[in-house]
């Protein structure tokens, strides 16, 4: 299998080329050549199957160059119940990836952040480590991550990537902007390979420092900068596996489908369900949530695609679907106009002018109901009423995002009265969002044990000014081994 760019000036390469380069390099994502099929016997032999052996069978589609034995053992690796062991009802932590029935048979939660970060990015970065580790050894080589994050993406880079061999993370936060169990979760890891920098700045400076210094490429090669953001195809295609998972643990045989509801922020999540859906699984509809941040909900209403400034970006009560510009879109869109990347690249030459791109009166648009997305949005007072409709109607307490998702899946399925099963993905655990679960509930979340005193334990952290060349200077002294003194 090859991967190609959904702009067609990057030389194809097999998985592990794209697996350490993450963006191609003509600026557009990798794509494999096409979408395997599951074959309708396929599908059937694989239900039942326990969570990493369906990972198996659904990777060694996509990756033909680890060798069978080899991807096996890396699965198996990831996909233990000793890592995703948060789950609500710790029997069931086996399943990876449990499904609660809020109605039965009509409306379900699937259990996605029971890993160490307690989001649905440990799913797929759990692996990525995994996966660079091995591809690093075998090569002979090293990586250092340099990341910008506000809140869940650098903590799950982190827990995934700690102790690694020839591994390490500069992760840059914005100083003060993130909780404090966010921030604990971070900063309390003593591993000589992970390093935090806490900006004095907001996340966007942090963002643009991180693009700066890969943008500079002899910087970039000399000190191997790698990324871990979800243009990484490697996250998309394992969080591919938890929709088939997903599927056979709510239907009983595979004549039947199933819509599932996702709160969407860069599009990673859903493009897998849409992949999904184009290997051949009985998916209805996909239903995109977004929150005051509208951008795709508007475009699946109008056609139009119109990324805001970071003014025009709402800082909300379920920050990591505070997006402007999703990056996982042109994905879609690659398949939405059949593949021709010629039209990608004009398209995304005027979004990075700064422009938006309309499709409503081109053919594109009237191809979009082949592909089964509906959206809809959800505001602050939508997501605290659901959290507190959740808690009282199903006894279920969920975070802001999950709200966000449950509240659009109800509206589209006017209040579950769908003939099929809807099943709405939980991404994040409500214990990390304490201060809107106590404006919902009057009280905050309980916690697992093991967490319950991590906001105490000692931090690792250095403090830095938003400057590009002192943050460049901190890591090369890091990686050619004299680092600078910690606070
Ligand atoms: C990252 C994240 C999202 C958005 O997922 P995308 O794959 O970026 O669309 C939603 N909820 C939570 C809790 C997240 O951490």
């Amino acid at each position: 299998m090859r991967y190609f760019s959904t702009r067609g000036r990057a030389p194809a390469l097999p998985f592990c080329d794209i697996l350490l380069a993450g963006l191609a390099p003509d600026g557009g994502l990798y794509l494999p050549e096409s979408y395997p099929k599951v074959s309708p016997e396929e599908l059937a032999s694989w239900r039942g199957l326990p969570y990493a052996e369906l990972a198996f069978a659904i990777l060694s589609k996509y990756i033909d160059d680890i060798p069978p034995a080899d991807l096996k053992a890396l699965v198996d690796k990831t996909y233990t119940a000793e890592t995703y062991r948060f789950a609500r009802q710790p029997e069931r932590a086996q399943e990876i990836t449990p499904l609660v029935w809020l109605v039965p048979e009509k409306l379900g939660l699937l259990e996605l952040s029971n890993g160490p970060t307690l989001a649905f990015k440990d799913m797929a970065m759990q692996l990525l480590g995994n996966f660079f580790a091995y591809a690093l050894e075998k090569r002979n080589d090293s990586l250092n991550i340099l990341g910008a994050t506000s809140g869940d993406t650098g903590s799950a880079a982190e827990y995934a990537m700690r102790g690694k061999q020839r591994l390490s993370v500069f992760m840059l936060s914005p100083q003060g902007k993130m909780s404090d169990f966010q921030r604990a979760q971070m900063y309390s890891l003593q591993d000589a390979n992970i390093h935090n920098i806490a900006i004095n700045g907001m996340f966007d400076d942090a963002q643009d420092m991180v693009k700066a210094v890969s943008n500079d490429t002899a910087f970039k090669a000399r000190y191997k900068i790698g990324a871990v953001n979800s243009i990484n195809w490697a996250r998309v295609l394992a969080q591919i596996v938890y929709y088939f998972k997903a599927y056979f643990a709510a239907t009983r045989h595979d004549g039947q489908k199933v819509s599932f509801s996702v709160p969407v922020g860069n599009f990673g999540n859903i493009c897998a369900g849409h992949i999904a859906r184009q290997m051949g699984l009985p998916i209805r509809r996909l239903i995109l949530a977004t929150n005051e941040n509208d951008v795709l909900d508007e475009f699946f209403k109008t056609g139009c695609y119109r990324p805001r400034s970071a003014a025009e970006t709402f800082v909300t009560s379920s920050p990591s679907m505070d997006i402007s510009k999703a990056s996982n879109f042109e994905r879609f869109i690659f398949d939405l106009v059949g593949h021709n990347a010629e039209v990608v690249r004009d398209l995304w030459k005027q979004i990075e002018s700064g422009e938006a791109f309309d499709l409503s009166a081109s053919p594109y648009f009237a191809r979009l109901s082949d592909f089964a997305f509906v959206s809809g949005k959800s505001l602050h007072n939508d997501r605290i009423a659901t959290i507190k409709m959740a808690h009282e109607r199903y006894g279920i307490i969920i975070d802001p995002h999950t709200a966000d998702s449950l509240k659009v899946a109800l509206e589209v399925t006017e209040d579950g009265r769908d003939e099929e099963p809807v099943i709405v993905l939980e991404t994040a655990q409500a214990a990390k969002f304490s201060a809107t679960l106590e404006e919902a509930l009057g009280h905050s979340p309980s916690r697992p044990a093991e967490l319950a005193g991590l906001e105490a334990l000692p931090q690792k952290v250095t403090l830095m000014a938003a400057d590009i060349e002192a943050i460049k200077a901190f890591i090369a002294a890091a990686v050619d081994g004299s680092p600078p003194a910690q606070i």
